[in-house]
């Protein structure tokens, strides 16, 4: 099954929690509603009936004139009269009050129940709840202490029915204003989720680009911010950008690397071509010979040098690291390089006793081997070349000195490069990989190497390697 977006799966998450949030609260407004409207209702009942308790009073005798004129009402009772005062609210907000005596028997006022409610007993100062032809109604019965009204009691009733109208109306409003609010809500937050994740499009649309090898040059444009998305974005670029110049690094390489070895077969097969154009004499034929021979070797040291580039990127584990005395290692170097004393070079060493490190011991002896011979290869005639090794708590650093011709500012950026050769014609049968083998090998053993040097005066090496 299709799995569904994520902007689908956040927008559905947050919809259901917020229609569930809101059926919620509508079921918690409507019982706190009906639970305030009830009490309303009861203390209503109760004030109405307490109020009217005063406007009834007993005259044992009274005058007629006094009957005739009153606003008031009067019921004989008994003896004499009772005087219901005309603020006596026999119906008021659904409250009605009624004058009873103690058998039930109504003596004033209204009582819309009175035959459902007959043989209800009286209790004094009590609201009871009582269902009666299927409806509720609350009743308050209050006995009347005055003289001459003993034995009659005031009755209340509400039905509960009378706050349905309220409750319907808080229910109406909740039912429009609440869906209208889940409804924007739900159109906001897929609109939010929506805006938030097209920077996730893009990093992929981008990639995907990418990836397919349309333009490596391409980037992901997300415009100003500085969110998780847009962080995410940058460290795509950056990726992106190692990943363009490592491919032009190894585009160079492989461009860089055939133009090297077409010289020399181009050399071979019009050697050979010309040679065997014709019967030649012996000597021709030896010269011939020994040309080939040259070209080769410099096809094969090529060869070996890209090869061992190869090795040290794709397999770098096939080199094993272990501790060792880079002191004797360097001392025995240059004692054996002491002895090609080309252009009449001396090379004087002075080591710092038992420097160790951690390295191998192939790639150590090819690093200072290539930095002798370009000493030497760069030295002027009668020089000199000096290596230092001197250590400190964290590792050891290792120079090596020259009087030679020196290196150009605008070549000093370069020489690491591979096939980078600041002068080729003074070069004598180098490729320009010496040094970028050295840097690789440093790299390869976490140090670092810095060149110091000034045309005519000569060079500087400096290498640093970890413990
Ligand atoms: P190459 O095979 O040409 O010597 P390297 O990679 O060893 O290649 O060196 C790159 C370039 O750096 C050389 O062509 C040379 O111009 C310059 N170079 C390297 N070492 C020295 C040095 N000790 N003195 C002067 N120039 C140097």
């Amino acid at each position: 099954m299709k799995r569904l977006s994520i902007r689908a799966r956040i927008t559905l998450w947050f919809s259901v929690a917020l229609i569930l949030s809101v059926a919620l609260t509508y079921f918690v407004i409507l019982s706190v509603s009906r639970q305030i409207i009830q009490k309303t209702i009861r203390d209503d009942l109760v004030k109405t009936v307490e109020d009217n308790v005063d406007e009834i009073e007993y005259f044992s005798s009274i005058d007629l004139e006094d009957l005739e004129n009153d606003v008031d009402f009067f019921i004989r009772y008994g003896d004499g009269y009772i005087e219901v005062d005309d603020d006596f609210l026999d119906e008021v907000n659904g409250v009605y009050t009624s004058l009873c005596q103690s058998d039930g028997a109504l003596v004033y006022g209204e009582n819309p129940i009175i035959l459902e409610s007959e043989g209800l007993g009286f209790a004094d100062s009590q609201t009871n709840r009582v269902t009666l032809d299927h409806t509720l109604y609350y009743i308050y019965d209050r006995e009347l202490e005055a003289e001459g009204l003993e034995g009659l009691w005031l009755r209340g009733v509400v039905s509960e029915a009378q706050g349905e109208a309220e409750l319907s109306a808080i229910s109406r409003y909740s039912l429009i204003i609440l869906p209208s609010l889940v409804i924007l809500a739900i159109i906001g937050g897929y609109q939010i989720a929506r805006r938030a994740l097209l920077p996730i499009r893009k990093i992929a649309e981008t990639a995907g680009r990418i990836s397919r090898g349309d333009d490596l040059k391409e980037r992901i444009e997300l415009g100003e911010g500085d969110d998780e998305l847009h962080q995410l974005a940058e460290q795509f670029n950056e990726m992106f950008a190692r990943l363009e110049s490592s491919f032009q690094a190894q585009q160079q390489f492989i461009s860089d690397a055939s133009h090297e070895l077409r010289t020399p077969v181009t050399v071979i097969s019009a050697q050979c071509e010309l040679t065997l154009d014709e019967e030649r004499e012996p000597e021709e034929y030896k010269k011939a010979l020994e040309t080939i021979q040259r070209q080769s070797r410099k096809m094969n040291r090529l060869i070996r040098h890209m090869l061992d580039f190869a090795r040290l990127e794709l397999s770098p584990e096939r080199y094993a690291r272990e501790r060792l005395n880079l002191s004797e290692m360097v001392c025995d170097i240059c004692e054996d390089m002491a002895l090609i004393r080309e252009k009449g070079i001396a090379l004087s060493c002075e080591a710092r006793q038992d420097v160790y490190v951690c390295g191998n011991r192939e790639l150590l002896t090819r690093l200072l081997t290539n930095l002798i011979s370009n000493a030497y290869r760069y030295g002027k005639p009668d020089g000199h070349i000096r290596v230092t090794l001197t250590s400190d708590e964290n590792g050891a650093a290792l120079l090596v000195e020259d009087d030679g011709i020196g290196i150009a500012g605008k070549d000093l950026p370069n020489i690491f490069h591979r096939f980078y050769q600041a002068d080729a014609s003074r070069s004598d049968g180098g490729n320009g990989l010496g040094l970028a083998m050295v840097k690789e090998i440093v790299t390869f053993h976490g140090g670092e190497i810095s060149v110091d040097s000034s045309p005519g005066r000569g060079s500087r090496f400096s290498v640093y390697l970890p413990k």
